[in-house]
């Protein structure tokens, strides 16, 4: 990869969705050391000795998309298992009672392919809440980090590993297992706070701010009923003291919904919010499920709130309320979650699918998303989930130079009426022809610069082809388990919640 990270951008229709709402019909960005120095018609006049100019006309500049929610671990499942509810999805995902681990090569190949297909579509950066299968290892950690700076990928990168049993992260599945079922659980590998907050000094000490800054740490405890409360404690600290995103599923399903009143007589977002542990780093994922006074604690601590509409259709999952969100001032951005419940990784897809689900759950046309907000979401949104806000997102002098040049000589901009409102419901990511992350071209005239990929997709085939095995065993042990947990989602889906997220 080449280390030159200056350049100049010539001829381009600039959209900068930075705060004074710039856009120029043609202008220049010039770019050095990684970061946008100068912008506007006839910029490129200040370039000092560019290495390298792109005439971009005919192109539109514009920021890099964010995927604001995202596993790595599952880019080699895409399409592996029908639409299912999240608690039966997870089951079959990654079975409580399976053990074999896919391996460090495995975490890496899977983990760059992702990558591939993202910057081709012109995503830049991702939130990556990566888990690890059993258990995570410094090895399992630095090769989904090794993946992503060999790839030219911004990362912001979290381990997400719960620390207690699998039938305390629900309702009733203790009572409705089986004796000999609950002792196997209890056998399951399972690793503990110190040794996962030992795991993320190593993540921190070693990744954190390396490669110019573009790959970094956050941390996740997955969801708040599946971590220990003095696990909880130490990664709220890690995160205040190093500034880093909190990774949090909340009330994603109904059944979630159920188990805060049962587990904790309360909310999930209450149960966070009098932990001490709501603040302006958290990134709630989802929060479907979450009534309006979730919405008011929320908006108080400052919380972004990651929406992954394809995933939640995906999981039959509902409807997330969108407006209200908004209204109280909630920032909110998008993620395309996993690759087994978003299985193209394509976040315009999941821009779209945001401004269209929204018009189901509710009648006044008038609260209905609108193009500008959901772009925003996949640019700005994103990136202040991140903590990166004023950095990425946007084209300014002095932020990085993370920038995508789309065609629009294309179907998708011919005739271009509304450049905004075509972005997100007309392109997919297919006119995308060059993208830059840090001030590098990392993809351009149709293939990446920084990876082999033909290499890479053919050896993503063999191990997924050696695994099948391991997939077999796994799904057999899920079986096992599933009608203890179609039981316990049927007896959570009969509850009445006082709130509804789905039509029915
Ligand atoms: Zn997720």
């Amino acid at each position: 990869m080449s280390d030159d990270r200056s350049l100049v951008i010539r001829n381009a229709r600039v959209l900068a969705l930075d705060d004074a709402g710039h856009e120029w019909p043609c202008a220049d960005i010039v770019v050095e050391d990684g970061t946008i120095r100068a912008m506007g018609p006839d910029a490129a006049a200040t370039a000092r000795d560019p290495t390298k100019t792109i005439d971009s006309t005919g192109m539109l500049a514009m920021p890099g998309l964010v995927n604001a929610h995202f596993h790595s671990p599952g880019n080699l499942a895409k399409g592996s298992l029908d639409n299912l509810p999240l608690e039966l999805f997870m089951l079959y995902e990654v079975p409580p009672l399976a053990t074999a681990e896919s391996g460090n090569r495995a975490g890496y190949v899977g983990t760059i392919l992702g990558a591939m297909e993202m910057l081709r579509r012109g995503i830049t950066s991702v939130h990556d809440d990566a888990f690890h299968v059993p258990v995570a290892s410094r090895d399992s950690i630095d090769a989904i980090m090794q993946a992503y700076a060999d790839s030219g990928m911004r990362a912001t990168v979290a381990i997400d590993q719960p620390n207690i049993v699998e039938y305390d992260k629900y309702p009733y599945l203790a009572e409705l297992l089986p004796p000999e079922l609950r002792a196997e659980m209890d056998r399951a590998p399972r690793q503990t706070g110190e040794e996962l907050l030992a795991l993320y000094g190593l993540l921190v000490k070693r990744w954190h701010g390396s490669h110019d800054g573009r790959l970094r740490a956050a941390v996740s405890c997955s969801a708040p009923q599946r971590v220990t409360v003095d696990y909880f404690a130490g990664l709220s600290q890690l995160s205040k003291r190093h500034d880093l995103p909190f990774n949090i599923h909340i009330l994603e399903t109904k059944l979630q919904r159920v188990l805060g009143e049962e587990k904790f007589g309360k909310s999930l977002v209450r149960y966070v919010h009098d932990l001490g542990f709501l603040d302006e780093r958290m990134m709630v994922i989802h929060a479907i499920w979450i009534d309006d006074a979730d919405i008011a604690l929320l908006a108080q601590a400052g919380c972004t709130v990651a929406h992954n509409p394809v995933c939640n259709l995906r999981l039959g999952s509902g409807v997330m309320p969108f407006r209200k969100l908004r209204d109280a001032g909630v920032p909110v951005c998008i993620g395309t979650d996993e690759a087994t419940v978003d299985d193209s990784i394509n976040l315009w897809f999941a821009a779209k699918t945001a401004a269209l689900v929204h018009t189901l759950s509710e009648p006044d046309y008038r609260h209905w998303p609108v193009a500008s907000e959901i772009l925003h979401a996949v640019t700005r949104g994103g990136a202040r989930a991140m903590r990166l806000e004023g950095r990425i997102g946007q084209l300014t002098p002095g932020c990085a130079a993370d920038i995508v040049l789309v065609d629009l000589d294309t179907a998708a901009f011919t005739p271009c009426n509304d450049l905004v409102r075509q972005l997100v419901l007309c392109e997919d990511g297919s006119g995308v022809r060059s993208t830059i992350v840090d001030g590098r071209v990392v993809y351009e005239n149709g293939r990446l610069t920084t990876v082999d990929e033909r290499a890479l997709r053919a050896e993503a085939r063999e191990i997924a082809a050696a695994q099948r095995p391991l997939v077999a065993a796994a799904e057999a042990a899920a079986r096992r388990l599933d009608p203890v947990y179609r039981d316990m989602y049927l007896r959570a889906a009969r509850q009445d919640v006082g709130l509804v997220r789905r039509l029915s």
